[in-house]
């Protein structure tokens, strides 16, 4: 006899614990059992791993995340390189902490590659590692498939669950001087909610000025505490199969990894929130193919301006708080230039530090948020069938699903869009003070972003989409899908926040149904 809920939920990050918590905030009685691949890394679970204090817990919670190369045969070394930043970072494409590379196999002929792809496996996803960045998207951004009306809706929610603000950061060091500086440009011609602004960040700012960021604990809250009222998480424990009758979804064939043993259990409604990697993943592995799952793969490529701030405002500086001896990770601010259509179809997000985070002579003196990161996103230019995740069966990967090999071209036209991004990063740094170190904007290799769209996304067609505007999957209306392959358009901004909200959508929607 297999245990029967009323929701099972495939994958713990912010698109999982968005579900859990709206059907749980409409459906209290609802039993809801979501299952994660990955460990507990933190305390509670799903806690963002930057609110540990304790660096040693917390380096050691970024390895747990990172799948295959949780545990190194250089361990020790590769944590104190973690703990010691001045010791210098590994030579060749890194992952960032708390991430692990998919695929280092050279690109297929004539593709361009996707090398630094990347995923988390731990309870809380990336989002127990994200930056928090969460800017809206411009209406031009968005698919027309979606109801504007519904979708904001879903957003002030999703602002709710992802407790997002843009006062984090208010007595940072010249925040205000920059916003000004590059507000003198950006802001003709726009509305005041797409001025250059603070960036909405996922986090609260306690009464003792510390940064809580969130993470799908904060999202999950007291569904964590209260297991006896129908919630429950289940950590080392992956989705092999989604299992169906007559062609619906009703059970889910689950992988206990402490205990190498597989399980059924039964289900009215599944929703697949396993990343946009690994959603398709589960879907093709379970025979669920719509014609574009998997397809459609575009990411923001970012390029990065890294520039000191103008000598003229070093006086403004004198005085204020200098928040970090010489670490590099001291985030003293963060802005945002959002899109504009058409003057800036691009994404800006500019990062104030008290340090370099490359390497500087002797001589370079870092004063109190003077370090500026102005980095532009671009969506790609042509989002391509051609651009997909190929599953091969006969070489099982980490949790023994199908691996995955990313097809993927930057074409003609996304190189000249690059081109402008570029463009665009150089004069966000002129506006505002020197390269430092005289260098040109870096460009990060594909899949840097992190944010892969697409490969499960929505739409109205069944033949170029894989889920209808409620999030559910085209022929198969108790399988739901959550995360940033449901975002159909190339949009620039950060998808996090455009992703709960979408599964806001697909969860009332579900809890409707219940
Ligand atoms: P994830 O958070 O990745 O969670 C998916 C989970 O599903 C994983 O834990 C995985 O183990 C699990 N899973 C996969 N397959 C299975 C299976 N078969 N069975 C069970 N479980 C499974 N985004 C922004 O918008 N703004 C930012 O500022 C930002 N900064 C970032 C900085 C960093 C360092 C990182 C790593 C990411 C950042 N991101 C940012 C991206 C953001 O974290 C993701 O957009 C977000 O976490 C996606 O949520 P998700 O729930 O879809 O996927």
């Amino acid at each position: 006899m297999r245990d029967t809920y009323d929701v099972v939920i495939v994958g713990s990050g912010p698109a999982g614990a968005a579900y859990a918590r709206t059907i749980k905030e409409a459906r209290p009685t609802a039993r809801v059992l979501m299952v994660e691949a990955g460990p507990v890394v933190s305390d509670p679970p799903g806690r963002h791993v930057r609110t540990i204090t304790d660096p040693r817990e917390r380096v050691a919670a970024q390895f747990a995340s990172q799948g295959p190369q949780a545990r190194p045969a250089d361990y020790e070394e590769q944590v104190a390189r973690a703990l010691s930043p001045s010791r210098g970072r590994s030579a060749g494409l890194v992952a960032r902490p708390g991430t692990w590379l998919l695929d280092t196999s050279a690109p297929a002929e004539g593709e361009t590659g996707f090398p630094a792809a990347a995923l988390s496996s731990n309870v809380g996803g990336m989002g127990a590692h994200w930056s928090g960045a969460s800017p809206w998207p411009d209406a031009a951004e968005l698919s027309k498939d979606l109801d504007p009306d519904r979708f904001d809706a879903a957003l002030t929610d999703a602002r709710r669950l992802l407790q997002v603000t843009q006062s984090a950061f208010e007595q940072a060091p010249l925040g205000a001087d920059v916003r000004r500086l590059l507000g003198a440009h950006y802001n003709p011609g726009r509305n005041a909610d797409r001025v250059v602004q603070p960036m909405p960040l996922a986090m609260e700012v306690r009464p003792d000025g510390q940064r809580y960021w969130t993470g799908p604990g904060v999202m999950l809250g007291d569904l964590l505490t209260s297991h006896g009222d129908g919630f429950e998480l289940r950590s080392d424990t992956a989705a092999r199969r989604i299992l169906t009758t007559a062609g619906r979804a009703d059970g889910v064939l689950l992988h206990d990894r402490l205990e190498d043993r597989e399980y059924e259990v039964g289900a009215r409604f599944v929703v697949v929130a396993a990343d946009a990697l690994r959603s398709p993943q589960l879907l093709s592995a379970s025979g669920i193919r719509p014609a574009a799952l998997g397809h459609y793969l575009n990411e923001h490529t970012m390029t990065t301006n890294t520039i000191q701030l103008d000598d003229s405002l070093r006086a403004a500086a004198q005085g204020l708080r200098k928040t970090s001896e010489g670490a590099v990770d001291v985030l003293a601010g963060v802005s945002w230039v959002p899109f504009h259509d058409p003057s800036f179809p691009f994404h800006g997000q500019v990062t104030q530090w008290d340090a370099s985070p490359i390497p500087v002579d002797d001589t370079f003196e870092a004063w109190p948020g003077s370090v500026v990161e102005c980095s532009v996103f671009m969506g790609k230019a042509e989002v391509r069938y051609e651009d997909h995740l190929e599953f091969d069966d006969s070489r099982p990967d980490y949790f023994g699903m199908p691996s995955i090999k990313v097809h993927y071209t930057f074409t003609e036209a996304d190189r000249q869009r690059l081109d402008a991004a570029v463009a665009e990063a150089k004069r966000m740094g002129s506006l505002l003070g020197e390269p430092i170190n005289g260098l040109e904007p870096a460009v990060m290799p594909h899949g840097a972003s992190l944010h892969y769209q697409g490969t499960t996304r929505l739409g109205s067609d069944d033949t170029t989409s894989v889920v209808d505007t409620s999030l559910r999957v085209w022929g198969n209306d108790t399988l739901y899908v959550g995360g940033n392959g449901a975002i159909p358009t190339p949009a620039a901004c950060n998808p996090t926040l455009t992703t709960v909200a979408l599964c806001v959508l697909g969860a009332r929607d579900l809890a409707g149904r219940l």
